[in-house]
């Protein structure tokens, strides 16, 4: 009993110190889910080490600041320009590797298991024109951002969707972004993202991408 109480008071206190600093959420497939579009491999290192080590410096910037902590990251990018001076790069690119990761994962799914519903077909033509031509403006947008960085599909504040692409961990939830919006769907062109599997045919990457798109999460996304 007495043991199991100091256990206790031990994780509570070790817990407290902890409490707060952003933690990675399990990816919600295994590595190789997405085999053959996207390969173990570069999952496992992307997750392991690209996207853990955007979450460690994050955790890391807010050292010295530990009540920000208590603050979401979406409240800390969107509000990045009221930050400490000292901090607000590293939120930036930190911050924003760590947010742009954690939603990508959960806008992938097993090929096959989350396919785009005939409404969410009728919402991608009526504001594009058709799902082709939406895939086309996608595609364009991801293989035409210079060096590193993301494609989005963005709903903005007045539900109008559109698709753009950002530079570097850049997000347009940041209050500098061109076009502000909640993403609905986000594609990482980081060369990290493909070279293993794909050397530099990004374009293949892309492609490849909508095999493994869980529409389901971006209806979701577009409905809320
Ligand atoms: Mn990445």
């Amino acid at each position: 009993m007495k043991r199991t109480g100091l256990s206790l008071i031990l994780f509570l206190a070790c817990s407290a110190i902890v409490f707060g600093q952003f933690k990675q959420t399990p990816l919600p497939y295994k590595y190789s889910a997405l085999e053959p579009y996207i390969d173990s491999t570069t999952m496992y290192i992307h997750f392991n080490s690209h996207h853990a080590a955007y979450c460690t410096n994050l955790n890391k910037a807010l050292e010295k600041y530990p009540e920000l902590y208590e603050k979401s990251i979406v409240e800390l990018i969107q509000g990045l320009n009221a930050l400490p001076a000292d901090i607000q790069t590293a939120v930036r690119n930190h911050g924003g590797g760590f947010y742009n990761h954690s939603i990508f994962w959960t806008m992938m799914a097993p090929a096959g298991t989350a396919p785009m519903s005939p409404k969410l077909e009728k919402i991608l033509s009526e504001s594009f024109g058709s799902v082709e031509a939406f895939k086309i403006e996608f595609e364009k947008a991801a293989a035409s951002r210079f060096g590193s960085g993301w494609a989005w599909l963005i709903k903005e504040p007045s539900g109008k969707l559109h698709i753009i692409s950002t530079a570097n961990q850049d997000s347009p939830l940041l209050p500098m972004a061109e076009t502000k919006g909640k993403p609905v769907l986000t594609l990482d062109v980081w060369e990290h993202a493909y070279y293993l599997k794909y050397q530099s045919k990004r374009a293949a990457y892309i492609k490849a991408f909508w095999n493994v798109v869980n529409w389901t999460e971006v209806e979701k996304l577009i409905a809320s």
